[in-house]
Order: C-alpha cells, then structure tokens, then sequence
C-alpha cells in the first residue's frame, strides 16, 4: 500500500512517453457484427502474431505464440507469474524485438520496428508499474499524449480532447493536481487516458486493475468497454483479477511457460482443465516447496 502514493520518476514517464509516436489521423472504427467469442477469425483482424518466440538467453520466454485480434474486440491474456504475458506485450509494442516471428497491425508487418514508430501506427500501451510525468498535472498528462495527436475525432483541440478524456476516465476532480500525489487507482486511469490520447486503435494493457479496489476495477471496466463502444478501440489486457476479467472480455487466452494452451469464452476457458492445472498446479508446487 505504500507504493500507492509514491512519486513516479520522470525518467521512468519519459521513457513511456517515447512509445507515443506522431500518429496518423485515426477516425472511430465500427465494432464487429459477428464477433463470436471464440472465433478466431484472422480475416478482420487488426493484429496478428504468427509464431512468436522470444529467447532471454537461454530462457525461451515465449515458445511458438500466435494469436489475432479483431477490430473493437477485448482479448483477456491470462496466465501465471512468469508465463510471459509481459514480454508478448514487449514485443507487440517493439520494446523488445521478437528471437523469431511475426507481427502484424493493420496490414503492415511491424516486426522489428521501434517502439515510437509502433505507437505512431497506432498501438497504445500502459505499464505493470506505472509510468507518469509525476511532477505535471493530470490535465499535462493527457496532453502530453493528446499534442502529439494534435486535433482529431470532432473535439477541435489537443485541449478539449485532453479535457474529454479526463472526464470520461473520472478524473475531472484531479484534473489540476500533480500526477504524482494521486491515489493510486486514479494513476492507473491517468495512464490509460494519456495511452488512449494518441488515438490509438489498439491498446496493450498490462495489470490495469492491478491495486484496485473492487469499486475501481467496476469502474475501469465501464471505461474500458466505452473505448471499445465509442471509438472501437481494440484492447489487449492482462490482469490477475479473473472476476473482472470474465467480466470485461470478449474471449481469453492462456499462457503457461511461454506457450498458448487455451483460447475461447471467458467461461470456457475458465473450465479448461490445461488453464485449472496451469494454476492450481503451480499452487500446489508453490505449497510443497514451502514445506519441504
Ligand atoms: P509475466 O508477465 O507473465 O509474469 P514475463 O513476461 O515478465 O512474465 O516473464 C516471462 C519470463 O521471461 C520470466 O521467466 C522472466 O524472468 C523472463 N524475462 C522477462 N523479461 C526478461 C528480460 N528482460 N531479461 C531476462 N529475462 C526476462
Ligand atoms: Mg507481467
């Protein structure tokens, strides 16, 4: 809990800022009609992943990953500490380049890219730990995203998206307080605000929810699905918080040491027997260690 109020550095906002790009002008796609869960239709999609792995060293973080995501669709990426759900959001956002593979946004093959011209095309990301201009203003946050954009989507001005933003994410009330002495579920909707200023199409998110109060997380889901409904943004989330997440995606995917074992409806996936064993499994090594 102590952490909830800490200052965030600007070196550490810097470096997320430089993932925000010049972005083209991007105008609100209709979601699918046909977005059946569990579809994995490739023809719609706005980002594909063929065959991703990614070695540390000898560590093979990600083992053969693929995976597509369709226009306004939300795709849950869940998965134990350490199955990489991280790294496969790194890669996609070229914070790290793949070993082998392939990536896909938007017809173009970003593989290999640089993270700012990634996010130029159009893909927005936010931080396990998160990354803030902690010594500007919520309302500098966003701006800082919304500028680069200049105006677009009807709002006439860098300023008025900004102050869209704010309100739509509940943050009208911290609007002139520093980034760095909000509480911290208001810090994890900052970062979404200022990822979703760019006007991105797709947005990576990495434990939003992570910290939250149940009330925050009801919250977050709410904005979430408003990007999806009003701007048909695509979003990729990661989070521990499986209640929320049933609740907020459209269909999920499961990794475990690196490899997908499971894609499908939330409730399906839920039951998969390979999802209860990555977890429960892990429980029960976790248990015998801390005896033995
Ligand atoms: P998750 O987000 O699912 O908890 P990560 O993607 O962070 O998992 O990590 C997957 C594996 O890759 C872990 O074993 C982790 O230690 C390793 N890993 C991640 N990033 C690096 C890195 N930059 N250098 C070396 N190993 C890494
Ligand atoms: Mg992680």
């Amino acid at each position: 809990l102590a952490a909830w109020g800490r200052q965030r550095s600007g070196a550490t906002a810097a470096a997320a800022l430089s993932q925000l790009g010049a972005t083209q002008n991007i105008s609100p796609v209709p979601r699918p009609d046909s977005g059946s869960p569990g579809l994995d239709s490739a023809s719609d999609s706005i980002l594909r992943v063929d065959g991703i792995i990614k070695n540390f060293g000898g560590l093979r973080a990600l083992d053969d990953v693929s995976l597509s995501l369709q226009s306004g669709e939300i795709l849950g990426l869940i998965g134990p500490n350490g199955s990489g759900k991280t790294t496969l959001i790194n890669v996609i956002s070229g914070t790290y380049p793949p070993s082998s593979g392939q990536v896909s946004f938007l017809q173009n093959d970003i593989t290999n890219w640089p993270a700012h011209k990634i996010a130029g095309q159009g893909i927005g990301r936010t931080f396990q730990s998160i990354q803030l201009f902690a010594n500007l203003t919520v309302f500098e946050n966003v701006l800082a995203g919304a500028v680069i954009k200049g105006s677009g989507l009807n709002f006439g001005s860098s300023e008025r998206w900004a102050r869209h933003l704010i309100a739509q994410f509940g943050l009208t009330q911290y609007a002139d307080r520093l980034a760095g002495t909000l509480p911290y579920g208001p810090q994890r909707a900052l970062e979404i605000a200022r990822a979703v200023a760019i006007q991105c199409r797709l947005l990576l998110l990495d434990e939003p929810a992570a910290g939250m109060i149940r009330q925050e997380s009801n919250q977050l889901i709410n904005v979430l699905r408003t990007l999806q409904n009003d701007l048909g943004i695509g979003l990729l989330v990661v989070d521990h918080d499986l209640q929320m997440m049933m609740q907020l995606c459209d269909r999920v995917v499961v990794l475990n040491k690196g490899q997908l074992i499971a894609s499908g409806a939330p409730q399906e996936v839920q039951k998969d027997p390979r999802v209860v064993e990555a977890y429960i499994g892990r429980k029960r090594k976790a248990a015998t260690n801390s005896v033995e």
